[in-house]
């Protein structure tokens, strides 16, 4: 095409002019052919690639929409075995509270009648399986309040009460397990309204962190109970001078069956469900919880109520 042009171009000076021009028109010819058969090529290239995108493109629609049902199915698979799960161990540990509960009253029964009567060592005897029965009825309850939790099922029937007396009525109730680690607990009342909560589920609240409090306190320790109004809240605090929380197991706390490893630990029974139980019912009221430590020294757990 070049070499086209520049002999063209020399007929224009040498030769009449239809030897310029019929070159020229040929060279003009030649070029536009082809430029429209190379542009005819790219056009097909370019439309057989978008075609090859768009089989692509319709076959990741469809890959991905059939990853996306198996995921699901797998989802509700593993749901319908949760669910499961869940059933069973609610009806099991429904089932076994009734009896726990009568094998309870009749050793309370045995062991008030035969304080007199029965010698020592079967008193003994009897109480120390009172003992293991009702951290069995612990373990059950614990049990069924997660299975509750899980199933989302768990009530809270609120109404108005004094927020303090529950505090005084529990502390009062639970005063042979501070009595058995000479554990002094301190209430500082405030004189604060009624408020309006549920207070069966407070008291749950209350007994677990208290049971901590005392569990991993230090013998001869203390408890200190402070309550505070903020302001469109009440903030509950429960302090102890107990083995405390390495910082790095601060954030193992509320995990459900999750204790920590440590030493002084070891020999504490638990099963790592109370303070899972706890958020989760704290939650359920409306408030917040959480927990301050410092190892060796004590712990503090705080948790809100809402006006
Ligand atoms: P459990 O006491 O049955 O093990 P929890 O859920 O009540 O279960 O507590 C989880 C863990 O948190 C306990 O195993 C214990 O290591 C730690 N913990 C809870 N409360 C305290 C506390 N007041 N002082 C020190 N450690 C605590």
């Amino acid at each position: 095409m070049y070499s086209l042009g520049i002999v063209s171009t020399g007929y224009m000076f040498c030769w009449p002019w239809y030897y310029t021009v019929i070159p020229a028109f040929l060279t003009f010819w030649i070029a536009i052919s082809y430029i429209y058969v190379t542009m005819s090529k790219w056009q097909k290239e370019a439309e057989e690639l978008q075609h090859f995108y768009q089989n692509l493109e319709i076959l990741v629609k469809q890959r991905t929409k059939e990853l996306e049902e198996a995921h699901k199915k797998e989802i509700s698979h593993e749901k319908e075995i949760q669910k499961l799960k869940d059933q069973f161990v609610f009806i099991a540990a429904h089932e076994l509270r009734t009896p726990v509960t009568a094998i309870s009253w009749g050793l309370e029964n045995a062991i008030e009648s035969g304080k007199e009567t029965l010698d020592k060592t079967t008193l003994e005897t009897l109480q120390n399986v009172q003992k293991s029965n009702s951290r069995l009825i612990d373990l059950i309850d614990d049990l069924l309040n997660v299975a509750r939790i899980d199933a989302g099922t768990i009530k809270i029937e609120k109404k108005e009460i004094d927020i303090e007396s529950i505090i005084e009525e529990t502390i009062k109730e639970m005063n042979s397990l501070f009595k058995s680690k000479n554990v002094k607990v301190s209430f500082d009342k405030k004189g604060i309204d009624k408020i309006n909560t549920d207070p069966n589920r407070l008291k749950q609240v209350l007994i677990n962190l208290l049971t901590n409090a005392t569990k991993y306190n230090k013998e001869n320790g203390s408890i200190d109970i402070t309550i505070s109004k903020e302001d469109d809240y009440y903030q509950i605090s429960v302090k102890d001078t107990g083995i405390g929380i390495k910082e790095e197991d601060m954030d193992k706390l509320f995990k459900k069956f999750s204790r920590i490893q440590d030493k002084k630990t070891q020999d504490v029974e638990g099963t790592g469900l109370g303070l899972f139980v706890t958020k989760e019912i704290v939650s359920k009221l409306g408030g917040k919880i959480d927990a301050e430590s410092k190892y060796n020294e004590g712990s503090t757990f705080r948790f809100t109520l809402p006006i």
